[in-house]
């Protein structure tokens, strides 16, 4: 049974997203911040304090079949979305201390880290179907597959790490730098890769 009761406008988990990139956008699709939904839905597990990536499974089960909810859409595919699940799949087992193998930190909620997050500006560039891909978290990926161009982990416009937990409701869109609010865009010199 979930805890959570329907929002006013649903927001699919799409193919490929992040747990993370997903909270976002429902945020932004109501108009609120993430902290709010957050705190609204699961006031009582602090989720703010975790890397969202790694899913809630550790925390308390009844998190992704309220999220599933709010997604209209089934538990499973929150499940099959989670780092410590993909550890695990890959015969990893997870210890809450130490940091998942070949993935990338992403800074904490309050922290001041200028840890960017890695994404395709191209992939990034229509404002109303971006998001971030789960993948884009592992270290061996470095380039996007559909767009031959590297991945970058901070705004072009004004250089800072790109830090989606950090984006407001004002500023509507998943691909705008938190700092300058400039719409994300590639590197000048993003060199085309070779397809070898
Ligand atoms: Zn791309
Ligand atoms: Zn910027």
């Amino acid at each position: 049974m979930a805890s959570v009761k329907p929002l006013p406008v649903a927001t699919p988990l799409l193919h490929d997203e992040s747990i993370n990139s997903w909270l976002i956008r429902v945020s932004l699709n109501q108009g609120c911040d993430l902290s709010t939904i957050l705190f609204y839905h699961w006031s009582k597990y602090n989720l703010r304090h975790h890397d969202f990536d790694k899913g809630f499974n550790h925390i308390n089960k009844q998190i992704h079949q309220d999220m599933a909810v709010l997604a209209h859409t089934d538990t499973k595919f929150f499940d099959n979305r989670s780092l410590i699940q993909f550890n695990e799949d890959i015969g990893l087992e997870y210890r809450p201390n130490i940091s998942l193998t070949w993935v990338l930190p992403i800074p904490k909620f309050h922290s001041k880290t200028m840890v960017g997050h890695q994404y395709c500006a191209q992939c990034m560039q229509e404002d109303k179907s971006a998001y971030l891909r789960l993948k884009w978290r592992f270290s061996w990926i470095v380039y996007c597959e559909q767009h031959l161009i590297s991945l970058q982990s901070s705004c072009s416009s004004c250089g800072l790490p790109y830090q989606p937990h950090l984006i407001k409701a004002n500023h509507r869109f998943i691909n705008r730098c938190p700092h300058c609010r400039e719409k994300l865009s590639a590197e000048a010199v993003n060199q085309l890769l070779c397809t070898d």
